[in-house]
């Protein structure tokens, strides 16, 4: 495989979609001397036909605010690649959303849903749409609308959306709704439903939960544990809170929360009736930050991230390239001894590098969040089987999930002198299941 002759040509077809060129960089980089060693994979052009998705649609979607005025966002599905399974991947919400976006995460789907051993293949969508700030009712017509267009295009054999950043219970419920009145069917078309109409138990914890498992399994394979252990943790999502939970209960400390503006330290740790109060706030109030800062004593540092803070662990938690090369030396300087990521792509390349030339245990993102993905497959099943798991049944699945994910991020990323390259371990072994996948089903 030529790598840069392939970068080059995607550069020029696809100039400026900046953070899909990365991902797929990264990925070729560390498939390389795996990819070599099989000539049938050059052969039948495998590399070439992974980095393209199968078809994006886009579409407009127009909707009415509580003013009277019309709006108008862009809506967007990625199909990327279904060698394995349905296509699966979840909806972001964000002003930010754009193809570059949309792709690198469709792109990193792929792999990751190899990885967790169900039958997922890859895809992503959303809208640069922002729900921050908007009524129920104009995040209902607005989900409403987006789904008036997506609904045709999806199904629960053929592409099973998601949350992601922006999209949560709500916003999935709101599309369910309407998906079920345009389709007349009660499938499991979305995952992250509510346990009313088809959910999993475990599943708005899961991503967290699974990082967390991930990491705790990390550590005890360089001979330590997460007890005791500090840890910093970005953003205040979906992901983070159910990460802040588990990190407690496993007995690590986690001391800092984030939002866009800045980030809080508590010395105390964050858990239990900290994290309810943020939630409480999370529903009710754009700024969490603050208002925590105040009521617990803890410190508010603005337009800063906490990747400055003395801790064993930094958890990304929040969005795409979040710790940069300088957080990484930061972070080196104050002694931390893993970071795991729990955003998708949270570290940028030159971060990562920095990390591997330390030896620092680094865990990807596609490995490290994929319990998220794989507990919406477990939603899948249980919709597909008429049936629901209890919550210490998803979660010893879950459990069992993170354990083989990283049994084959150790077989494929283990180095010479024993450091694990977890994103080399978590690319080879994805990419390894998919490319078989297609050898096996012809040139389609
Ligand atoms: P979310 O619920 O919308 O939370 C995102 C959090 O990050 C919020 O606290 C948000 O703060 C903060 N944030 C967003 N953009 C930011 C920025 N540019 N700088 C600093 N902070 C920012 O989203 P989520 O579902 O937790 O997703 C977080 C990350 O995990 C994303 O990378 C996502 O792709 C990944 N992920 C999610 C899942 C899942 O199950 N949801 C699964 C796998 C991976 P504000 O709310 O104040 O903006």
């Amino acid at each position: 495989m030529n790598i840069e002759k392939l970068m080059q040509s995607l550069e020029a077809k696809h100039p400026g979609e900046n953070e899909y060129l990365q991902a797929v960089h990264e990925v070729l980089m560390t498939i390389e001397d795996v990819y070599n060693a099989h000539p049938e994979f050059e052969q039948a052009k495998i590399a070439e036909r992974l980095v393209e998705p199968d078809r994006i649609i886009t579409f407009k979607v127009p909707w009415v605010d509580d003013r009277g005025d019309v709006q108008v966002n862009l809506g967007y599905r990625i199909q990327f690649n279904n060698a394995i399974g349905p296509y699966k991947g979840g909806l972001r919400f964000h002003p930010s959303v754009n193809l570059s976006i949309l792709k690198f995460l469709g792109f990193e789907q792929i792999f990751k849903n190899a990885l967790t051993t169900l039958p997922m293949g890859g895809g992503k969508g959303g809208s640069d749409f922002n729900p921050k700030g908007k009524s129920d009712a104009e995040v209902m017509r607005f989900c409403q609308a987006f789904m008036t267009e997506l609904w045709q295009y999806i199904g629960p054999e053929t592409d099973v959306p998601a949350g992601d950043i922006g999209v949560g219970g709500r916003e999935i419920g709101y599309m369910y709704g309407m998906y079920r009145k345009l389709a007349r069917q009660n499938t499991g078309v979305l995952t992250g439903k509510n346990l009313e109409f088809g959910g999993s138990l475990i599943r708005p914890e899961a991503t967290g939960f699974g990082g967390l498992y991930f990491v705790k399994q990390m550590l005890e394979t360089a001979g330590t544990s997460l007890k005791g252990k500090t840890i910093a943790i970005s953003g205040f999502g979906n992901v983070a809170w159910g990460a802040a939970t588990k990190a407690t209960e496993l007995g690590a400390k986690v001391v800092s929360i984030s939002g866009p503006d800045g980030y809080i330290y508590d010395e105390d740790g964050i858990s239990g009736e900290k994290i309810d109060y943020l939630l409480e706030l999370r529903a009710t109030c754009n700024d969490i930050v603050s208002p925590y800062a105040e009521k617990f004593g803890a410190k508010y540092i603005p337009n800063r991230r906490p990747w400055e803070l003395k801790v064993d662990i930094a958890l990304p938690c929040a969005t795409q390239n979040e710790l940069d090369k300088n957080d990484a030396k930061l972070l080196i300087e104050n002694g931390v001894i893993c970071v795991g990521e729990i955003s998708n792509m949270g570290c940028t390349p030159e971060a990562i590098d920095l990390l591997l030339k330390h030896k620092i245990m680094y865990g990807p993102g596609k490995a490290v969040n994929a319990g998220g993905v794989a507990t919406s497959g477990l939603e899948m099943t249980q919709n597909a089987m008429h049936l629901s798991w209890t919550a210490p049944e998803v979660d010893a699945k879950l459990h069992q999930i993170m354990s083989e994910i990283h049994t084959q991020c150790v077989r494929y990323g283990r180095e010479n002198d024993g450091y694990i390259n977890y994103m080399k371990g978590a690319n080879v072994a994805g990419f390894l299941k998919v490319a078989k996948a297609m050898m096996a089903q012809g040139i389609i």
